[in-house]
């Protein structure tokens, strides 16, 4: 019997509920909101979750913290509109800082009990040189969190969260910002939508900036569906929940 059919590579399309956990403001949406843009159309429930602060990509560095927060959130919401993300949840750790990997675990064990996604999906923290600690930590963590999300044992920030959590089926995990991809998500319809959604995150690029970020967006883009069926696409490792240890 083929491994395929006892651990398939859950379909994307399956899912009803998404969470999207992210280092930064823009991660999600840079990567593969072409793919969540069409998700949302069909009707699945997006959430972002946003694990840092953000704070150290900010472009004009005489902005409050507040302010910038103001700012950062006013990019996320706009852009947001246009994928049509139904949620959004901060955790505030500081950009490019000193905080624990475990707390990280601990609340993202609380949101996804919470939540409780069918689907999440957050960066692959395996990318080859990776050089950004906030990647690495995020796409480790969220693995963690979807594997151990009904070992209670485990305990998240919040216990009366995991007093309550039942546990529930989380069908799989896509990791974006990966160099193996094992699905090539076909964005061609939905290409302007994530151009339009990247461009509201003005605060942490100026407009020269913006414009070389989205010449690369292209190009990568047009790379990504050679030999495909289509002309744009994103790259996405999708793995079933189950094979996300001692890997099949
Ligand atoms: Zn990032």
């Amino acid at each position: 019997m083929a491994i395929e059919s006892l651990l398939p590579i859950p379909n994307i399309f399956n899912a009803r509920r998404i969470l999207c956990v992210q280092p930064h403001y823009d991660d999600n949406d840079m990567a593969v909101a072409g793919t969540l843009t069409q998700l949302a159309k069909l009707g699945a429930e997006l959430i972002y979750l946003t694990v840092t602060d953000d704070l150290m990509g900010v472009n004009d560095v005489l902005l409050s913290d507040t302010a910038a927060t103001d700012a950062l959130k006013r990019d996320q919401f706009a852009a947001a509109k246009i994928v049509g993300v139904k949620e959004q949840y901060w955790l505030g750790y500081p950009d490019a800082g000193d905080y624990d990997y475990f707390a990280v675990r601990a609340d993202l064990l609380k949101y996804i009990r919470l939540i409780q996604p069918d689907f999440v999906f957050t960066v692959d923290p395996w990318l080859t040189y990776e050089g950004h600690r906030d990647h690495i930590q995020t796409g480790l963590a969220t693995a963690e969190a979807v594997m151990f999300a009904g070992l209670t044992k485990i305990t998240s920030t919040d216990p009366t969260v995991d007093a309550a959590y039942e546990e529930h089926e989380i069908q799989g995990i896509a990791f974006y910002h990966t160099r193996e991809p094992n699905y090539i998500s076909d964005i061609s319809s939905t290409w302007e939508d994530k151009i339009d959604a990247v461009r509201c995150y003005e605060t942490q690029f100026d407009p020269e900036g913006m414009n070389r970020r989205v010449a690369l967006l292209d190009k990568k883009s047009e790379q990504v569906a050679q030999g495909q069926s289509f002309a744009r696409g994103e790259p996405i490792k999708v793995l079933n929940t189950s094979a996300l240890h001692v890997g099949i």
